[in-house]
């Protein structure tokens, strides 16, 4: 502490105000806690809201409707070719962020957590100096660190602001629409981004290091969303890699080793996503007593203690899935144990989409880690196209379950199809309930929806579906 200098206290300092940290800090004064909120950029919101999230979804959203008016033809109606005016679709998407900051600008202040613009970095186990800021040093009795995470920058690959090696941040800024596009990673910020670009019309090209794309999921669950990539990107290399990117003035001399032909070539752009790295550097952790694991992350207990017990961390940052709503969800966990109350964060099952077109969900047991692990299971599958709703829509897809066949209980769901993570919360709070595929089966679902799929696919374990044929004992 510098003499003279004025200690501000708190009873709870929440670093970090992504999705993480705003709702630790939402519900700690929920709770009747003073709650100080250190936050790096001008408003809450974090990745999620600014660089991550919503403005995918934006565009995702946008290009969903363009290929939607271009498929109605086959149904009568028809469209003039969608125009693209750059520059309003970006005013579109800020206007969109704008909207849910400046929504968590008011819920932040009328539960009256002070907001302070500004780095945090721990000083030892209960203060914390905020820097870029007139004030700031502060006395806390509990923190929670939510600092997220940032793009996993490949050796020797630097993102510049406004350069043509991208970020997802990079990327989603919407700087123009590169005639020809490299996207490295197959997972969902590559796809979902690319999917924005190819359908913007970028020449797009994707390699992926690995044997697939979206690694985790279910293969027949990523197949149609190949498949329809294949057609929308000019082409995808898997078993691929980038051996060297050279940027100049007006593009992107890249070489690849692997399953690819042409080993040199040159693009307008290139857009990175290999995986994200936690903050959890340059924030003072060494002048406390939490501890990293061997990849960076911070080890937490479940109820999101660190090894320091007046610090908590939650989010990106604490490894687990990297998303917004467990991120959330790990946040009030913190907030409520330090409260007194006894919460744990104890899922099942936590979802994860992909809001390509098709759209992936998952949550649960996945089939195929269920045959890695040796666990006996019963996978039943829901053809889209017995699905009234979806064949009246013109959209395919499937629905799998996985359902342990002694107890009966639903233990996995995947969706392949549109509106996919609309329709997996039925099988969280399935999974979350000990539901068995009964309960599924005996709950009417309204007709025709897609998310009868569900119904369907729990009667097809019971053998009672009525759109496709009982399996063969
Ligand atoms: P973050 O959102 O990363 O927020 C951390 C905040 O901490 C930042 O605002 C940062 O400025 C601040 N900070 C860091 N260090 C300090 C410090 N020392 N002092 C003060 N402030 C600090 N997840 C989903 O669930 N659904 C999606 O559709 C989805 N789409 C995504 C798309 C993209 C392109 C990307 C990149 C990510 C996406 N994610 C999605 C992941 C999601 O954004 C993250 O899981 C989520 O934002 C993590 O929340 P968090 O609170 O842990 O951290």
């Amino acid at each position: 502490m510098v003499m003279g200098e004025f200690t501000q206290e708190t009873d709870l300092l929440v670093i970090g105000g992504g999705p993480g940290g705003y709702a630790a800090a939402f519900r700690a004064a929920d709770l009747g806690m003073d709650v100080t909120m250190v936050e790096m950029d001008p408003r809450p919101g974090g990745v999620c809201l600014f660089r991550g999230c919503i403005p995918s979804k934006t565009l995702l959203y946008v290009t969903e409707l363009m290929h939607d008016a271009r498929r109605s033809s086959e149904m009568g109606l028809t469209f003039a070719e969608p125009k693209i005016d750059i520059d309003r679709l970006r005013a579109w998407k800020d206007t969109v962020i704008d909207k849910l900051a400046n929504g968590l600008v008011e819920l932040t202040r009328k539960r009256g957590v002070l907001f302070i613009q500004g780095k945090a970095v721990l000083e030892d186990s209960s203060h914390a100096r905020v820097q870029n800021t007139g004030s700031s040093h502060i006395r806390f009795k509990h923190a929670i660190i939510a600092t997220g995470s940032s793009t996993r920058a490949p050796d020797g690959v630097q993102f510049k602001p406004g350069g043509r090696i991208m970020d997802s941040t990079g990327a989603l800024e919407l700087a123009d629409i590169p005639k020809r596009l490299l996207v490295v990673g197959g997972g969902f910020v590559g796809l979902e981004t690319g999917s924005v670009y190819a359908s913007l019309g970028s020449k797009t090209v994707l390699v992926e290091y690995n044997g697939r794309i979206m690694s985790g999921i279910d293969q027949d669950l990523t197949r149609p969303l190949l498949t329809r990539l294949e057609a929308l990107f000019e082409s995808i290399h898997l078993n691929t890699n980038v051996t060297s990117l050279v940027e100049d003035e007006s593009g992107v001399n890249v070489t690849f080793s692997g399953e690819i032909e042409e080993k040199n070539q040159r693009f307008d752009r290139v857009l990175i996503a290999v995986g994200r790295v936690p903050n959890s550097e340059g924030i003072g952790l060494e002048n406390t007593k939490v501890k990293l694991n061997e990849r960076g992350f911070i080890i937490v207990d479940q109820q999101r203690r660190t090894t320091d017990e007046k610090i908590f961390a939650v989010g990106d940052v604490a490894g687990g899935a990297m998303l917004a709503h467990k991120s959330m969800h790990e946040g009030k966990v913190a907030a409520e144990v330090i409260s007194g109350m006894p919460s744990a964060f104890d899922f099942q099952a936590i979802p994860a989409v992909v809001y390509t077109d098709p759209q992936i969900a998952v949550c649960g047991l996945s089939e195929e880690a269920a045959r890695k692990r040796g666990r006996n299971v019963k996978v039943t599958r829901f053809p889209w196209s017995a699905s009234g709703r979806a064949v009246s829509m013109g959209v395919g897809g499937m629905t799998k379950m996985i359902i342990d066949p002694d107890s009966q209980r639903v233990l996995g769901l995947g969706i392949v199809g549109r509106d996919a993570g609309e329709m997996i919360s039925e099988g969280v709070m399935a999974i979350e309930m000990g539901a068995l595929a009964e309960d599924l089966a005996l709950s009417i679902h309204p007709h025709p929806t897609l998310s009868e799929a569900e119904e369907e696919a729990a009667e097809a374990f019971l053998g009672s579906s009525t759109h496709i044929l009982p399996q063969k004992k």
